[in-house]
């Protein structure tokens, strides 16, 4: 069911495309200045008064608008499984010397972990998202639920655990405003992830994509095995309906879970990050994928983010590489691979090619880097030609 925060997003849309509408007759329908073509009733080489200007802008604005709604909320949502933490993020002008006492110049806490983040950007680019995973209902979950409820994330489904049994993760962060890094101490304190029978209770069908963060699911790789046989089952079942996809992230050093290896015969979509690609023994993006293709099924969409050098996606042998989109200064890293799924994911699941899909996340992540934390990508899928 659509939350009230969904709705908002929408109307929120709505006016956008209104405003960039406006300005885009404004720029082409009068020339010259256009105060003074107001005044003198004259619009340019269309219209011959104001009234007539401003029916035909709200007409058309209106039309527009309405038919942007109507597609969106015939969109099913997208899924997004994974770990939420509570960020307390510290920002020093550098990183500090260890032993030392540096004086921050700014803090603030947020809500993190990558699906989480992840579902963030997707509801800033317009998605219809929803964020299905394990809060602890201690002094901070209101914080949480309600940021996730003003992003427009939907978290009807989420699992409430006791305080009295669960410690909920959290993740220090230090942003360091000279080179714009992030560093992450997290204590993920042993959170449980969501497990197959809970994610059993949810109707696969309402979604147009599920998107699985491993992390959540370290050591429990049979939930996460059952969870994607299900989608894949589901799917030959309603082979007349439309496919749900499943896309994977795999983040973390390979070491650390090589387990969670047969998730890359399982996903339509895996999301490689540079640190599982650099342990695996990677030293670039186009190595990455090539290398690690031979563990897919025929047809899996292979990506992997590579910081500064962008992003790289195998399909079969077909090989799609963007560069990344450096904003004037770097300012804040933290989530720039969410961010990069995110615009990979929102492109793609709206029809365009890999090389979009790839080249869209880089664009989105870059921009992200140019500011703190997530708000700055709002409505950027309108500003760029995809
Ligand atoms: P993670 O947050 O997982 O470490 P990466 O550092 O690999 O993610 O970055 C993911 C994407 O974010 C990259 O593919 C790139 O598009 C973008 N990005 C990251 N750092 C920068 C940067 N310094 N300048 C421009 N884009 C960046």
């Amino acid at each position: 069911m659509e939350t009230d925060e969904q709705f908002k997003n929408k109307v929120e849309q709505y006016v956008g495309r209104i405003v960039e509408k406006s300005l885009e007759m404004v720029k082409t329908e009068t020339f010259g200045d256009f105060h003074g073509s107001l005044k003198a009733g004259k619009m340019g080489n269309k219209f011959t008064d104001v009234k007539q200007f401003a029916d035909s802008l709200v007409n058309s604005c209106v039309k527009d608008g309405l038919q942007e709604i109507h597609k969106l909320s015939k969109s099913k949502p997208i899924l997004c499984i994974g770990i939420c933490t509570l960020d307390f993020v510290i920002i020093c002008d550098e990183y500090p010397i260890e032993d030392s006492k540096t004086l921050a110049i700014g803090n603030y806490w947020a809500r993190g972990g990558n699906a989480s983040n992840t579902s963030t950007v997707l509801a800033h680019l317009g998605a219809q998202v929803e964020y299905f995973g394990t809060m602890v209902d201690n002094q901070w979950l209101t914080f949480l639920q309600t940021d996730f409820k003003e992003t427009g994330v939907c978290i009807e489904n989420c699992i409430i655990l006791n305080h009295e049994k669960h410690k909920a993760p959290i993740a220090p962060l230090i942003i360091s405003k000279k080179k714009g890094t992030r560093t992450a101490i997290p204590d993920f304190n042993g959170i449980v992830g969501v497990t197959y029978e809970q994610f059993s209770s949810l109707d696969i069908g309402k979604y147009s994509w599920i998107h699985l963060e491993s992390r959540s699911f370290e050591g429990r790789t049979d939930d996460i095995e059952n969870i994607v046989t299900r989608i894949v089952r589901y799917n030959t079942v309603n082979n007349a309906g439309r496919k749900v996809l499943v896309s994977v992230e795999l983040e973390q050093p390979n070491s650390t879970n090589p387990e969670f290896r047969f998730l890359f015969g399982k996903a339509d979509i895996v999301l490689i990050g540079k640190d599982y690609a650099i342990d695996d023994g990677y030293a670039n993006k186009e190595e990455t994928v090539r290398g690690l293709y031979k563990l897919c099924k025929a047809g899996t969409i292979l990506v992997c983010a590579w910081g500064e050098d962008g992003a790289a996606a195998l399909v079969d042998d077909k090989l799609e590489v963007s560069p990344a989109f450096p904003p004037e200064k770097v300012v804040d890293t933290l989530g720039a691979g969410d961010t990069f799924n995110a615009g990979f994911i929102y492109a793609f699941s709206r029809g365009k090619s890999v090389a979009k899909a790839l080249e869209f996340g880089c664009i989105v992540a870059g921009h992200k880097c140019g500011c703190h934390g997530f708000s700055c990508v709002k409505g950027l899928q309108r500003k760029v030609y995809l």
